[in-house]
């Protein structure tokens, strides 16, 4: 951050009183812009046996395939924001929203939060950041061709869950998210 988006001055690095970290302060305005982790929310919508992927149209990440999410707006609930994310991307409604898997990646400060969901009806297709939306049974997944380490681990998450017909909401870090073998 260079400027204030409030009156256009400059900003400083500084700790400001009463605080213990070096934050963006306007020279000018004195206001602090603090900087917070971002939510991304998003959903495993399921058809059945079926999961619904979407092949993604947009950096980063281009034509790899992932589960609908995005990034929380300013007042929507989480579940209201996953269920945006599906519609925006693959113009697909969803019921029925349980919170599933919560990943914490302080190294990019931000964390991912998704819901298992039921796809209300086939009615779906490609939205703007997709390039190709369907869906997959368990053996179909590409597992090689995902976009993010988040989305791999919560399909796993959910076909080991499904077999036990038991599905806890999973709260993990880093560790969870290496590379399959
Ligand atoms: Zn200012």
């Amino acid at each position: 951050m260079k400027f204030c988006s409030l009156c256009g001055s400059t900003v400083e690095q500084r700790i400001p009183e009463g605080d213990n970290r070096l934050r963006f302060v306007c020279v000018h305005c004195t206001t602090v812009h603090y900087q917070n982790p971002r939510v991304v929310a998003g959903c495993v919508p399921v058809w059945g046996e079926q999961v619904l992927l979407c092949r993604r149209a947009i950096e980063p990440r281009r034509g790899y395939w992932t589960l609908p999410a995005g990034f929380m707006e300013n007042g929507e609930t989480l579940a209201q924001a996953a269920a945006r994310e599906t519609d925006e991307e693959a113009c697909a409604r969803v019921s029925d929203l349980h919170l599933y898997t919560l990943f914490d990646l302080p190294h990019i400060s931000q964390v991912y939060v998704f819901f298992r969901a039921r796809l209300v009806d086939l009615d779906f297709c490609a939205g703007e950041e997709s390039l190709e939306v369907r869906l997959f049974h368990e053996q179909e997944i590409p597992w090689n061709e995902l976009a993010f380490p988040t989305v791999g681990r919560t399909l796993e998450c959910y076909f080991a869950d499904r077999r036990e017909q038991q599905f806890p909401v999973r709260n993990e870090g880093l560790a969870a998210l290496r590379p399959r073998a």
